[in-house]
C-alpha cells in the first residue's frame, strides 16, 4: 500500500493539470491512467485530433488558396487518409510526449491502470491499492451511443472513431449538429465529402449569436452541406449495397449513405469508479456534481474536466482541475474559476465568443450598442482573402465591452483581446486609445469600436470608420 497527498485518476486535460498543480507546491502526488499514452479524449480522440485533421484537410484541398486565386473547389479533393492521419500521429505523439514529461519533471508517480474506490480514500489498480488524503476524479467522458445505432458495423461512427476512419467517404450524414457535428461536417466537406446533418431542433448552435450562426449557416451552405432541421432518426440500418446505411427519419422519409457519425453528446466516465464505496454517486449522463470549488459531496475528493459536464471543454477543465487543487490545499492562489470563458469553434471558417450575445444581454435587460468590423473591409483581410467579421457588444450607458464575437480565420486567436479587455473591464475607449499593429484582423477591434461610438453619437457627426 503507498500514500500520497493526492490521488488524481484519469491523465487527461483535467488530470495533468491538477497533478502537476499540486506537485509544483511540493505534495506527493500520484497519476492513474488507464491507457498507455497521456492526454484522454484532448489528446488521442477529440480536441488534438479533430483540430489537425481540420488544418490538414484544409492544407491538402487548398481551401485558403480558392478565394485568393479562384480555385475551383473541386481541385485537390483526392486527399487520402494516410495524408489526414500521418499529421494527426505526429501531434499526438508530440503532445502525449509533452504531458508524460511535465509529470516526470514535476516527480508525480504515474500508474498505468484502471483505477476504482475501494473507500473514500483508497483507490484500486490491478492487485495494488493507493491512499491519499486527496483525490481527483479527471475520468474524462466517451460519447453518448444512441441505441438505434449498430456502432458494430464499420459504416456506422462516433466521434471517437470517426479520427481512425479508413477511406475518405463520397457521402455522408452526421447526426446532431452540435459543435462536434458542425465541425466535422465542414472537414469532410472541405475534402469533397458530399455531407448532410440531422438534427433534431431546428437550428445548430443556439447558445451563439444568431448573426454568426446565420454567418456559418450561409458558408456551409456554400461547402455543399445540407441540412435536415427538426428531424430525428428513429432508425439505422446497414446491408450490403453501395449506400449501405439506412437511416429512417420520423417522418417516414429514408436516407441511404455510405457513412454515418452519430455526434449525440458525451457520457460521463464514472461507471467503472466504484462511486458508492467513496460515497458518491453520478447524475445525469454519469456526471458528477460539484461546487464551486470543484468539491463532491465527499469534501476531500474533487471533481474536474468532463466528468462534471458543462462546458465540457479542454480549457475549462484544465483550470478548473487547478482551482480544485488549490482549494483542496489551501494554497492561497487561483481561489476561483473565472466565469468568463472563450468558445472557440473550428468550423470552416472558425468563430469564436466571449461573454453575451445580443439576445442574452436582452433577456437580461442590458442596453447595449454595437459595433461591427469586416475582414472584406481590413487590410488583413484583403491581402489573405478574408470575409469574416467581428462584432462587439458594449453597455450603452458604461460603454464596457460585455460580449464579442468572430467568424473568420483565426478567431479563436483574435477573441483573446476581448477576453482580457474584458478581465481588465475595458471597453469602447479602450480599443480606440490603443494602437495596434498594421496590417492585422486584430485591428478590426479599433473600427467595431469606432462603429460602436458611431451608434451612439446623437450629434449625427460620424467619427472615423473603416
Ligand atoms: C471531437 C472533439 C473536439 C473537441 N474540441 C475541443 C476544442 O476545440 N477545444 C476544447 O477546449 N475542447 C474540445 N473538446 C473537448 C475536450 O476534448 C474535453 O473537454 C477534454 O479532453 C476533457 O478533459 P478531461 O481531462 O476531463 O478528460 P480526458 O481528456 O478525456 O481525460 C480523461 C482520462 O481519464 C482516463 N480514465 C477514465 N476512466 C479511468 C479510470 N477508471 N482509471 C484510470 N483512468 C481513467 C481516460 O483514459 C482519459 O485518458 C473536444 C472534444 C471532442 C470529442
Amino acid at each position: 500500500m503507498s500514500h500520497f497527498d493526492l490521488i488524481v485518476i484519469g491523465g487527461g486535460a483535467a488530470g495533468e493539470k491538477g497533478a502537476v498543480q499540486a506537485a509544483y507546491f511540493g505534495k506527493k502526488v500520484a497519476l492513474i491512467e488507464k491507457e498507455n499514452q497521456l492526454g484522454g479524449a484532448m489528446v488521442n480522440t477529440g480536441t488534438l485530433p479533430s483540430k489537425t485533421l481540420r488544418e490538414t484537410a484544409l492544407h491538402l484541398s487548398q481551401f485558403r488558396q480558392r478565394g485568393l486565386h479562384g480555385l475551383d473547389l473541386s481541385l485537390n479533393r483526392k486527399a487520402e487518409v494516410k495524408d489526414l492521419l500521418f499529421r494527426l500521429n505526429e501531434v499526438t505523439r508530440i503532445e502525449s510526449a509533452r504531458m508524460q514529461h511535465n509529470i516526470e519533471r514535476h516527480n508525480v508517480h504515474r500508474v498505468t491502470g484502471t483505477a476504482h474506490f475501494v473507500d473514500a480514500h483508497t483507490v484500486q489498480v490491478g492487485e495494488r491499492q493507493y491512499t491519499a488524503d486527496f483525490i481527483l476524479i479527471a475520468t474524462g467522458s466517451a460519447p453518448f451511443r444512441p441505441p438505434e445505432y449498430p456502432f458494430e458495423h464499420l459504416n456506422v461512427y462516433d466521434s471517437d472513431e470517426i479520427v481512425r476512419i479508413h477511406e475518405i467517404p463520397k457521402h455522408m450524414v452526421i447526426v446532431g449538429a452540435g459543435v462536434i457535428g458542425v465541425e466535422y461536417a465542414c472537414l469532410f466537406a472541405a475534402l469533397g465529402t458530399q455531407v448532410t446533418v440531422v438534427e433534431p431542433k431546428d437550428c445548430m448552435l443556439s447558445f451563439l449569436d444568431s448573426e454568426i450562426v446565420a454567418a456559418l449557416t450561409a458558408s456551409m451552405n456554400r461547402l455543399g452541406i445540407t441540412f435536415l432541421f427538426k428531424s430525428k432518426v428513429t432508425n439505422c440500418i446497414v446491408n450490403e449495397s453501395a449506400l449501405p446505411v439506412a437511416l429512417k427519419l420520423e417522418t417516414g422519409e429514408c436516407i441511404q449513405t455510405e457513412l454515418v457519425l452519430v455526434c449525440a453528446g458525451r457520457q460521463a466516465n464514472t461507471a467503472n469508479l466504484n462511486l458508492p464505496a467513496a460515497g458518491l454517486s453520478a447524475g445525469k449522463r454519469g456526471q458528477l456534481e460539484v461546487d464551486s470549488h470543484f468539491c463532491t459531496g465527499v469534501k476531500h475528493i474533487a471533481a474536474a474536466g468532463d466528468v462534471i459536464g458543462f462546458p465540457a471543454l479542454a480549457s475549462t477543465g484544465m483550470d478548473q482541475a487547478r482551482v480544485a487543487i488549490c482549494h483542496l490545499f489551501d494554497f492561497k492562489y487561483k481561489t476561483n474559476m473565472t466565469p468568463l470563458f472563450p468558445y472557440g469553434i473550428y468550423t470552416i471558417p472558425e468563430i469564436s465568443m466571449v461573454g453575451e450575445t445580443e439576445e442574452t444581454a436582452h433577456t437580461k435587460g442590458i442596453q447595449t450598442v454595437v459595433g461591427r468590423s469586416s475582414f472584406g473591409a481590413n487590410s488583413r483581410g484583403a491581402i489573405i482573402g478574408e470575409t469574416g467579421f467581428l462584432k462587439l457588444i458594449f453597455n450603452r450607458q458604461s460603454r464596457a465591452l460585455i460580449g464579442a464575437h468572430c467568424i473568420g480565420e483565426s478567431a479563436t486567436e483574435i477573441i483573446h483581446i476581448a477576453l482580457v479587455a474584458m478581465q481588465l473591464s475595458g471597453g469602447i475607449d479602450t480599443f480606440i486609445e490603443s494602437c495596434f499593429n498594421y496590417p492585422t484582423l486584430s485591428e478590426a477591434y479599433k473600427y467595431a469600436a469606432y462603429d460602436a461610438l458611431n451608434q451612439m453619437n446623437t450629434k449625427g457627426t460620424h467619427v472615423e470608420s473603416r
